[in-house]
């Protein structure tokens, strides 16, 4: 499908501003920097042109553009490979969930600041012991005077450090075997609260992204409940879909392949048969990938509600664009890598950095957001195979 023509002037703005904040050496670009990259200074500079929060409603500090519009502007970033993970995660998903579940008082506080690029969200649904089955999660939350006690811990939670809130999954009353998706609840819990503690994970490349974080005794005001007590899980899966189905899960690494691409147009490397076949290849895959992102945020601008089979549910969509997109990225940075020999000529230079970059952050692309296993099987239910 094609893009209205009026976002053509769009890109063509957010890649000037990227070009030049690159020249000016104002923002340090890499493979996977929507997840790595933190840069509050950016992502101000986009909140102050607009061009976060796009879609939200102008009475929040959105434009009420389409989620095409945002689609344009987001590809823009993870093609040059833009440090966005400050706001990433709070633009894309937990704005959206507010808007949708949330008080208006919850909408007016949050969501303006969102859109500004000064309000940062993370993800809390994994535990130690609980990823892929989310209904096991044994994060508790108490009913207490004016809110809730929590208590608990999650894992591998993304930028902690460098959010102000976490979005959490937390159980709100007991397990029942029989119905484990229900009894469940999303609280924003403001990490500089008492009682939150953000602990750093150090991932393999030695950079600090993952946190535990731990909940001891946690006040959560009933003001900060978002949604309906105990429809925590129908929330969470539709804030999934949103996860799920955007460049994102196509473009991490493309900065890898563009870096390559500009080394052998500059004469810095040389490309033989075999070169060239690998970035055709490569480029056709992206090209039909794209194709499927794109897809998605067409169903989301035309209407459609992650979740809502009423409204042209987009859950299996979003699976396969991850299922099919995460392996994409990965493959790339193998691909790449075994063309490129390591030796004098790549020692230290931008192509090398951008290489480790995507072979080290590699084995998380079909975990985050839900495993390509997992994905399969959201597949085969939409199939009606399970
Ligand atoms: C880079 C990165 C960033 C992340 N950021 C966040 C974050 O910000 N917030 C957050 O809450 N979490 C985050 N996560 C955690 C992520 O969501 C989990 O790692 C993921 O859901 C898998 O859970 P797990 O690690 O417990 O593995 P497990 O669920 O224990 O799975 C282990 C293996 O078993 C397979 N498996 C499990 N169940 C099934 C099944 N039913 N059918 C077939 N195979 C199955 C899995 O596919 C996997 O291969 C992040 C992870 C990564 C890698």
């Amino acid at each position: 499908m094609a893009l209205p023509e009026h976002t053509r002037e769009l890109r063509g703005q957010v890649r000037a501003f990227l070009t030049d904040a690159i020249g000016r050496g104002s923002i340090t670009t890499n493979a996977d920097n929507w997840l790595g990259g933190v840069d509050p200074a950016l992502s101000r500079a986009l909140g102050a042109r607009g061009w976060l929060g796009m879609s939200y409603p102008v009475e929040y500090g959105g434009r009420g553009a389409s989620a095409l519009d945002r689609f344009v502007v987001t590809e823009e970033l993870l093609a040059a490979g833009a440090p966005v993970a400050a706001h990433w995660i709070a633009e894309r998903q937990m704005a959206p969930s507010i808007l949708r579940w949330g008080t208006e008082e919850q909408k007016a506080r949050f969501v303006p600041g969102v859109a500004r690029g000064e309000l940062y969200f993370a993800i809390g649904m994994s535990e130690p012991d609980s990823g892929s089955d989310l209904a096991s999660v044994r994060t508790r939350a108490e009913r207490v005077a004016g809110g809730w006690r929590v208590n608990g811990t999650k894992i591998w939670t993304s930028n902690a450090h460098v959010s102000h809130y976490l979005m959490a999954l937390v159980r709100t009353e007991p397990l029942d075997p029989a119905r484990r998706h229900a009894g469940l609840s999303q609280l924003i819990i403001d990490l500089a609260a008492d009682g939150v503690t953000v602990r750093p994970i150090v991932s393999l490349d030695g950079a600090h992204h993952f946190n535990e974080v731990v909940l001891q005794d946690v006040f959560v005001p009933e003001a900060d409940l978002l949604g309906t007590p105990g429809n925590g899980w129908t929330q969470c899966t539709s804030e999934l879909a949103l996860e799920r189905s955007g460049p994102e899960r196509v473009l991490s690494t493309l900065p890898l392949l563009s870096a390559w691409v500009a080394a052998i147009r500059a004469g810095e490397r040389t490309a033989d048969a075999h070169d060239r076949v690998v970035i055709g290849e490569l480029v056709a895959r992206l090209s039909v990938l794209r194709q499927m992102s794109l897809a998605v945020a067409a169903e989301l601008a035309a209407g459609s509600s992650p979740g809502d089979v009423s409204r042209g549910d987009v859950t299996v969509e979003a699976a396969l664009v991850k299922e099919l997109g995460t392996r994409f990225e990965g493959e790339l940075a193998e691909q790449v890598r075994r063309q490129l020999p390591y030796g004098p000529a790549l020692a230290g230079s931008a192509l090398s950095s951008v290489l480790a970059t995507a072979v080290l952050h590699a084995p998380g692309f079909t975990l985050r957001g839900g495993t390509n296993e997992v994905l399969r099987g959201v597949v085969a239910r939409g199939l009606g195979l399970r």
